[in-house]
This record gives C-alpha cells, structure tokens and sequence, in this order.
C-alpha cells in the first residue's frame, strides 16, 4: 500500500508591538515575572479592552503580503476555558469574521519548482501567560507577563505533502512576516511557534484520513521530525487494523517522538460568543490602500527579481532572499562591484561559511558589505587573484585592515602580471626540479596536463601567491613543451 501524508499548520505569529493587544502594557521579552501585567492582562473587574491599532495594521499587511481578501468586518469573541495563565477564564479571538481572508503563499521547493500554498484565513488573539514549574517545590508558578500580547495566527489549508514542503512553507511565512518588521520570527523565544496537523490517506485516495494535531512545534527542524515520526505512527497503526484518532499530541524532541495529550475538543466546547466589550473592527478602503503603499518589496518579488534583472539562478535567488536582512547586504555587496554573479558566489561562499563557523548572524557581519563590495571589485578588475582575495577576506574578518586596498598593500599581494617576473621565477622552478621536468618529458602527452599542477603550485609559492595563475599556467607550458 502506498501512502500520501497530508499536512495543514496553524502558525502562531507574536505582532511586535510595543503594547498588548488590548493593553498599554509592554511586550518587551525578558522581564520580572508579572512586573508587565496590568488590571485588563490580569482581568480585574470593571477593567475595558482597547484594541491596539498597531495589532490590526500588523495583520493586514500581513494579509495584504499574501494576496489575501480583507473583509471590511471582523468581530472578537471569547473562546472560554479555565487555566491557571488565563485568569480572565476566557481568550478573546476571532472564530467567526477574522481580520484577514483566504490568500496564498508560494514556496520554494529543493528542485528549484514553486508551489502555492493556500491560507484559510488570518485571526488575531492574545497570547495566555505561562506556568513555571522549576524552583517551585509542588506547586506551579504563574507569570503573566506574556498575557496578551498580541498573536496572529495564520491557519493554511491542509495543502502539504510532505515535512519538507511544511518546512519550506513555515519559512515562507517567517521571512514574510520578519520581511514586513511585524514579528521579530524568534522561535527560540516562542515568537513563531506552530500546530502541525498531520493525517495519512491510501495514494489516489480522494477524501483526507483523520489528523492527529502536534501542538507548539518551535522549530524548522522540529517540524520535519515530529511529521516524520508521526506519519509512520499513523501508517503503522492502520497497518495494523487500528484506527487514527483525532487528538492533540505533544512533540519530544529529547526521543523525536509525539505523544498523546489530550483527546481534541469541538468548537462548542469553547462556547464562543462575540466580546460584548470590544467594537466589531471596521476597515475601509483608505486604510487599506494606505497600508498597501507602505508594504516592502517581499521575498517573492525580491526572488523574482534577483533571477529576472539579475541573472541569478532560481536557487541564489531563493537563498539571498530569503531573509531581509542576507537581500540587503547582498544588494549592498552588488551596488559596490557591480556583478551580481561574484557577489552572490561571496556572500553564499566565504561569508555565509564564516558566519555559520561563529554562529553569527549577517546583521552581526564583522565585514561591511561595503568591505566585501570593495575586495570583489579587485577581483574583478584583477589587482588580486581569487586565492589573495581569500588573505584579504581573511584579514578583514579579522579587523587586520579597515579596506581591501589597505590590506593588499599591506600585505603585498597585488597581483602580478608582468611577463618577465613570471618567467623568471619559471626559470627558477625548472631549474631547481631536474627530476620532476624528466618525469614531464617522458610523460604520455595526455598525462602532461595533469602533471604541470606541481610546477603551477612551486610558482605560485615562489610569489607568495600573488602571480597571476592563469599566465603561469600557459607560460609553463609553452616553456616545458619547449624541453620536449
Ligand atoms: P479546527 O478548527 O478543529 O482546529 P480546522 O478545520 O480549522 O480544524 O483545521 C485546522 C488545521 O488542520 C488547518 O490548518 C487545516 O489545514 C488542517 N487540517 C484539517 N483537516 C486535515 C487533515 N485531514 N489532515 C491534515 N491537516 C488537516
Ligand atoms: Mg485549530
């Protein structure tokens, strides 16, 4: 029996807002616990919710980012449900008119094939707090500082196949949301987290099997276990004559399994009503075309792009757009040198593999892309070879130097070209390697080609690297062919 695995994500998104959804308390991360929770975030009586405006903006670029329908109504209501972190005994959201509609987001698959991905609508809500169990000997501690802040969750239609697809899918939505500056996409700080629902159905099969939902999966990595595990869970079972239950699990990361948590509740569990406290929200088209005018280009336009007006291929293109930040010094690196195809190969090359080395980030680059702009420039316009270039990059990651000029000067690695230097160091070279020139000569002729390599690298030793390659390739051939 052959299976296709179907995967639909709820992806909760924290709005970086300086306020709460329904507060003026802050939203910084970090603080004393409870030191940033006020009478509304604690649900004190006689207290009153005012929407953020911030919030609302948030989402509809957002929805705007993925093509989505506005609808010119959205109403909160109260999903209601007892918690120790929700001390109101209710969570105000949208379950029946949310801010944003159906819309759409491509993503980019490893063949270098797009594929789109549908949304099923956008909601906003508030975060709950938290519970603390460490340092708490037999009890729970309750911080709520993360009490409403605000959440929009984006809800995609069950249209992944595979972990790597709602991978690639969660990442679309990271960089479009770190893209438009409304979330900073930390995961390891819990602000993009995601409910992964996961079901198996016989290949050519048309009707979905039942999903099991693997609740607050926070990482990319994660994600591709906890589906993996999951679907050969589910094969397994059916395999076996059971049947698949529609439940909440929990993902381990410590043993890559997911484990059961609770069997899944209905909507009129929740027993939602509209929030008889907040206004339904009205936008009108004014304040939608406003929004529209302020959007950044996207990750996708920037891709498109980087391979139309560029030339890059379709996987540079997705890789140096897929973060705002990697776009901008790319672009930076670009604007100085002037070829796309060089400072593509830089960044994704030296400097990627630098930064992954330190676990820095690009924003934390110790060379500018103004420095890497410049060091390519004397690529091109052949003042170094490739092989100074990597001293001078060296160098500069280091702080040696403030500019590549300085550093080649510095370090004498100007490259030479001059004719009569290189042949005398040939000559030079020949001379002192008797034994190897007679291996050369009595070489079969295709053997030759490869055999030259030693000589080549003796030369390039011989100018501490700075001769130009390519004209000691050919001058030592015209020369050892002449000894034949
Ligand atoms: P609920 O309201 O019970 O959470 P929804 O219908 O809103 O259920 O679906 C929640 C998520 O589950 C959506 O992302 C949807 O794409 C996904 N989903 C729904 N049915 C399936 C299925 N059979 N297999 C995988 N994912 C599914
Ligand atoms: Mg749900």
């Amino acid at each position: 029996m052959q299976w296709e695995t179907v995967i639909g994500l709820e992806v909760h998104v924290q709005l970086a807002t300086h306020s709460k959804i329904f507060s003026g308390a802050s939203t910084a991360f970090g603080a004393e616990p409870n030191s940033q929770a006020c009478a509304v975030d604690l649900g004190l009586p006689g207290v009153l919710p005012v929407l953020n405006e911030q919030a609302v903006a948030m989402a509809v670029q957002f929805g705007l980012a993925v093509h989505a329908d506005i609808p010119e109504v959205s109403v909160f209501d109260r999903k209601n449900y007892f918690y120790p972190d929700l001390p109101k005994g209710y969570q105000t959201s949208q379950m029946y008119h949310p801010i944003v509609g159906p819309g759409e987001v491509e993503i980019a698959l490893d063949d270098d094939t797009t594929k789109r991905i549908r949304i099923h609508h956008a909601h906003l809500e508030e975060d709950a707090g938290k519970s603390l169990h460490e340092d708490f000997h037999g009890m729970t501690g309750i911080d709520l500082n993360r009490a409403g802040t605000p959440l929009l969750e984006i809800v995609s239609e069950p249209d992944m196949r595979s972990a790597k697809e709602a991978a690639a899918y969660l990442k679309a939505i990271h960089s479009i949301v770190t893209y438009l500056g409304i979330s900073d996409g930390n995961m390891a700080e819990g602000s993009m987290r995601c409910d992964v629902n996961v079901s198996v159905r016989p290949k050519g099969q048309e009707a979905f099997g039942t999903r099991a939902e693997i609740k607050n999966v926070n990482s990319f990595r994660f994600v591709e276990k906890a589906i993996a595990f999951e679907v050969e869970r589910q094969i397994e079972l059916i395999e076996d004559g059971g049947k698949v239950v529609q439940e909440t699990r929990l993902f381990d990361p410590e043993r890559d399994e997911t484990r059961s948590m609770r069997t899944k509740e209905e909507a009129n569990d929740y027993r939602y009503f509209p929030c008889p406290d907040l206004l339904p929200v009205v936008l009108d088209q004014a304040y939608l075309d406003h929004l529209r005018s302020q959007l950044p280009e996207l990750p996708a336009e920037k891709r498109e792009r980087f391979q139309q007006a560029l030339g890059l291929s379709a996987y540079d293109a997705s890789v140096l757009s897929a973060s705002r930040d990697m776009a901008e010094y790319f672009e930076a690196v670009h604007r100085v040198c002037g070829d796309a195809k060089q400072a593509a190969n830089w960044v994704q090359g030296e400097l990627s593999g630098a930064l992954n080395r330190e676990n820095l980030s690009i924003a934390n680059s110790p060379v500018s892309a103004n420095q890497l702009g410049e060091l390519v420039q004397r690529v091109l316009d052949d003042t170094i070879n490739g092989k100074a270039a990597k001293q001078v990059f060296q160098a500069l990651w280091h702080g040696e130097g403030t500019s590549a000029d300085a550093i080649i000067e510095a370090k004498g690695l100007k490259q030479v070209t001059d004719t009569g230097a290189i042949e005398a160091m040939i000559d030079q070279v020949i001379a002192d390697s008797p034994a190897q020139v007679a291996q050369y000569c009595d070489a079969e002729p295709e053997k030759r080609g490869k055999m030259i390599g030693y000589f080549v690298g003796q030369v390039m030793k011989a100018s501490r690297g700075t001769a130009n390659p390519q004209q000691v390739n050919g001058l030592l051939k015209e020369k050892l062919d002449a000894l034949l």
